[in-house]
């Protein structure tokens, strides 16, 4: 057996079996593909002599999980990845890939310049560049569409899609599917004397022009009109009429080109801090059994975290206050999976099996056999301290015990309880059966098996977990909270709600505060404020503007009228006259602000917000803060969040928006320390 290693990571293992040659990737612990490994990978093809043909394969969980994605905000060593493929496709011999756990990026790439593709039916395969900001860059636009038809292919590419090996197959990426060992499946299939078969020289399959224009709108629609979204459209709509070579070289330059460009580093940043996000420094315990759920409380929040655990496979109880309520509930949930099915993202079996998987109940005692049970109660302190104090009198001491307040203190709600180190939040957004983000909040008491347990749940319903220590809004609520609270005194001092909207729009948010606020409805904060009202400091400023707002019944979409009138959304003569008399009783002239000026206060009060709770050990990391935002608030993603943002920008700058945002907001104002917070952040 030759071993071919290099300093870098990774190892190319080469054994010879009936003049085929066995090149087995391994590079601990997803073989990401390093230079080692393409320098392997190289140098053992050169090495191969009189063979039948090769078998690239990888060692442990993978094929190979992607490139490595460090070596790309610098440049890159030879051997790059199309040296390698082309010492695939010049070989004498017909090389195969054996595909199992994730094949992605380089790695499809890497499989895609081989002559031939064996995969396990659960392997994942996808080419994940676009949501990284890049194209592919080393053939992925020119092989795929030759194998699946560029339909497919721009589904794939420009939504970052992943397929199984099944899928793979039934679209013509992979040639077979293993059944039993990969490598003896491999080996059987060239055992038939395959010819080579170069697939770059291969032609693109003819499709229906109105078809493919069709998708290839709907994918720049859904890449919200990037430039790498538009540039991937452009490189599989080619591969069909140009030459292979010119366009294969086409597409290197562009992947060069926007691996290095802001985008991508932004992207990239959020790629690790959303890695790091899920776990906890200095912990080293091993999460509880995660089997079964129970949830109590079966209104909005409740019947999306029960639908993602039923997603996630997990057998779900749900708990309402009577049978009446229950049935409502239930009935809402099957309604909604009914509703799935039909629009075909949910098939028969699973659709059955998640039927089957629901249970209800009006007890709390029923759901003592739970591994872990979420109250997702009204949010009162006066119907959530009592169910908590019930729940830890009657429930198994292994049962963790999740409660999904949005700003109740936890620490306070189970101070008396004796299982309260088995208790954490666990702050699902709506709907929690989509939306990606999950607080795992760490109470005083929590035990860190619990919040392992938190963490363990979060991976297992496909979301992004961020750890949070307890403070009103936690994380991202509270930074969410001072976003708005800006927004509302640029209107105050100038700004009309359409012009705000319209700025933060422009910066890439999905939707501006106030437009996201008719949506979910004025009444929520309307609550809060009085709620507050008696503990409100006089001297500070108060935009009275939503409370007028409210009291006119003018509470968002939900009552046709909010900040705008609806249904055409447009801005309203009302909210002017209502505006108008705030800034009369205020005694403040209206000055004009500029897009720039106002994109800028609305991320600065972001970023004063964020060092400040991480001042204070809410949030464990400054990158805890970007994943946060951008999985749960729509921060573009391509700015990489809020402190990314700020840490590229010039700190005289931010200093001078700093200023800006204390006269604004004046008494009772609170500076974080922004410039260390930045600092941390390049660490
Ligand atoms: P909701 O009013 O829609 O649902 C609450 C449900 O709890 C109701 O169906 C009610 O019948 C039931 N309930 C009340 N007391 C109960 C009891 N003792 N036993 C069993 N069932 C009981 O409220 P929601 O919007 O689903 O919010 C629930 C929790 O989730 C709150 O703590 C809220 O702050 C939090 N939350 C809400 C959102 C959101 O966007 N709605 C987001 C994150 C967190």
């Amino acid at each position: 057996m030759n071993t071919h290693t290099s300093p870098s990571h990774g190892t190319v293992r080469s054994e010879i079996r009936d003049r085929i040659a066995i090149l087995t990737i391994d590079n601990p612990p997803v073989n990401a593909g390093s230079h080692a490994i393409r320098k392997g990978l190289i140098e053992a093809l050169q090495a191969a002599g009189d063979l039948r043909g090769a078998i690239l394969i990888g060692a442990g969980r993978s094929f190979i999980a992607g490139s490595d994605l460090r070596e790309f905000g610098a440049p890159l060593a030879w051997p790059e990845l199309p040296d390698v493929i082309s010492a695939c496709e010049e070989a004498p011999f017909p090389v195969v890939a054996a595909i199992h756990g994730v094949a992605l990026g380089g790695g499809l790439e890497l499989a895609l310049g081989c002559d031939y593709r064996i995969a396990t039916e659960d392997a994942r395969l996808g080419l994940p560049e676009v949501s990284l900001g890049m194209v592919p860059g080393a053939g992925g636009t020119q092989r795929l569409p030759r194998l699946t038809g560029r339909i497919a292919a721009v589904e794939m590419v420009c939504g970052s899609t992943r397929i199984t090996g099944t899928r793979a197959a039934s679209l013509g990426l992979v040639d077979a599917l293993a059944e039993g060992d990969l490598l003896d499946a491999a080996l059987t299939f060239l055992a038939q004397d395959r010819p080579k078969r170069v697939v770059a020289q291969m032609t693109v399959p003819d499709e229906d022009p109105a078809a493919l224009q069709a998708a290839c709108d709907k994918a720049l629609k859904k890449g919200r009109g990037r430039p790498n979204v538009a540039e991937a459209i452009r490189l599989v709509q080619a591969s069909a009429d140009a030459d292979v070579a010119a366009v294969l070289a086409d597409e290197r330059a562009v992947f060069q080109r926007l691996r290095l460009e802001p985008d991508a580093s932004a992207l990239r940043h959020l790629f690790f801090a959303e890695r790091r996000a899920g776990s906890v420094d200095g912990l080293d315990a091993k999460p509880r059994a995660l089997a079964s759920v129970g949830v109590i409380g079966g209104g909005t929040m409740g019947q999306g975290i029960a639908r993602a655990c039923l997603g996630a496979g997990l057998p779900v109880t749900l708990v309402e206050r009577d049978a009446a309520a229950l049935d409502r509930s239930l009935s809402a949930l099957c309604d909604a999976l009914d509703a799935r099915h039909a629009r075909g993202r949910l098939g028969d079996a699973a659709l059955a099996a998640q039927k089957a998987a629901l249970r209800g109940a009006t007890d709390v005692a029923d759901l003592t056999g739970c591994d872990l049970v979420i109250e997702a109660v009204f949010e009162e302190l006066s119907v959530k301290v009592p169910l908590l104090e019930q729940l830890d009198r009657l429930l198994p001491e292994n049962v963790v015990i999740g409660t999904n307040t949005s700003y109740l203190d936890i620490n306070a709600m189970v101070a008396d309880l004796p299982g309260r180190s088995r208790i954490l939040g666990l702050h699902f957004f709506s709907p929690a059966d989509v939306m990606k983000l999950l607080e795992v909040v760490r109470a005083e008491a929590t035990a860190d098996d619990v919040l392992v347990t938190g963490l363990a749940l979060a991976k297992r319903l496909g979301k992004q977990p961020v750890v949070a220590r307890v403070a009103e809004g936690f994380i991202g609520n509270r930074i969410y909270a001072a976003y708005r609270r800006r927004a509302e005194l640029l209107m105050l001092d100038g700004a009309a709600p359409q012009d705000v909207d319209a700025a933060a729009q422009a910066f890439g948010f999905a939707m501006g505060p106030f437009a996201v606020s008719d949506m979910s409805g004025l009444d929520i904060a309307w609550a809060m404020r009085k709620r507050q009202a008696a503990t409100r400091d006089p001297k500070a400023r108060y935009v009275t503007i939503p409370d007028r707002l409210c009291e006119a019944g003018r509470l968002g979409r939900k009552t046709g009228a909010g900040w705008y009138d609806y249904p055409e959304t447009r801005p309203s003569p009302v909210v002017d006259a209502v505006i108008a008399n705030a800034r009369a009783d205020a005694g403040i002239t209206p000055q004009p602000f500029d897009a720039a000026t106002i994109q800028r206060q609305l991320l600065i009060a972001m970023v004063n917000e964020a060092a400040l709770l991480l001042a204070e050990g809410v949030a464990q990391r400054p990158s805890d803060i970007d994943v946060t935002l951008a999985n749960g608030y729509g921060f573009p993603r391509w700015k990489g969040g809020p402190l990314w943002w700020a840490a590229q920008e010039d700190p005289a700058a931010i200093a001078a928006d700093l200023d800006q945002l204390e006269q604004a907001i004046g008494h009772g104002f609170a500076r974080g320390p922004v410039a260390e917070t930045l600092a941390a952040l390049k660490d």
